[in-house]
């Protein structure tokens, strides 16, 4: 695996973009023709960041997030994780550093069924070769605001419990990013804030990354910063945007 540095001829990468798109373009070749999901998408989320992927659906979101995790290849342009040039690395590599540097949450949780919240959260450290310490795995439990849990099935707890599992299973590893798509997209308001106000207490007080598709103004307006695709194209960013300006911004460019 490279590393690139700010010292690589052509790159001006640095340690603190966490993940950097450079012309990602993405088109699928389906029966009905081909679709181009992203159309030359260039963007950097910054490390220590919390950033919300907005747009209409089928706008490109999903599609964005699965090419910066490496989870889809882009028909054309570069996706660096952590200075890592995703497009040089084989399928067992690109496992690898998507179990080292990466986290997951998705908006059904995907925990499994047959293990208990504790085993569900020490999976990723398991998965990366690494002997869970019990203490660990109960202090993210804690952070979740889940202690004494550990012990029930995922069936055992309600829908903000089950994600709030899978955002301490998505941090446990230490990610340089956390990927989420729609993380709130089924659960009610109480819920949705408190998973929310996690996941920005996890970037403001921990210094981790996280890149979260929503199609919610209110969700959008926990994170630091807003980018806004439409038809596969990046076409608007906010910085601390409210919620009404979020859904102004939406919109506005829906019209
Ligand atoms: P969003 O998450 O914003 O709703 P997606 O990224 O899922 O949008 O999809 C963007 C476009 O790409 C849509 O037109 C969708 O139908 C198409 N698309 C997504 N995945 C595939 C695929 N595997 N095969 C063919 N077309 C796809
Ligand atoms: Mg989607």
């Amino acid at each position: 695996m490279t590393t690139l540095t700010a010292s690589d001829p052509g790159r001006t990468t640095t340690r603190t973009d966490a993940v950097v798109l450079d012309g990602v373009t993405k088109t699928y070749a389906s029966k009905a023709g081909k679709v181009d999901a992203l159309r030359g998408i260039t963007h950097t989320f910054a490390a220590s960041t919390f950033t919300a992927v907005m747009g209409p659906s089928g706008s490109g979101k999903s599609t964005l997030l699965q090419c910066a995790a490496g989870l889809d290849r882009p028909t054309k342009g570069t996706v660096l994780v952590a200075g890592t040039d995703l497009a040089k690395l084989n399928e067992v590599e690109l496992t690898t550093m998507r179990r080292s540097t990466m986290g997951f949450v998705f908006q059904s949780y995907n925990l499994l069924p047959a293990l208990t919240v504790f085993d569900n959260v020490a999976l990723p450290l398991r998965l990366a070769g690494v002997r869970p310490g019990r203490r660990d795995i109960l202090t993210a439990l804690a952070e979740v605001g889940l202690e004494g849990h550990q012990g029930r099935r995922p069936a055992e707890l309600s829908g903000g419990q089950q994600q709030r599992v899978s955002i301490a299973r998505a941090l446990i590893a230490r990610p340089q990013v956390v990927f989420a798509d729609e993380p709130t997209g089924a659960l009610d308001r109480t819920s949705s804030h408190q998973v929310l106000e996690l996941l920005r207490r996890s970037v403001d007080e921990q210094g981790h990354t996280i890149a979260m598709v929503t199609h919610d103004p209110v969700a959008a307006s926990y994170a630091h910063a807003v980018i806004f695709l439409e038809d596969g194209r990046l076409v608007g960013q906010l910085q601390h945007g409210t919620a009404s300006q979020i859904a102004a911004m939406m919109s506005e460019l829906e019209r």
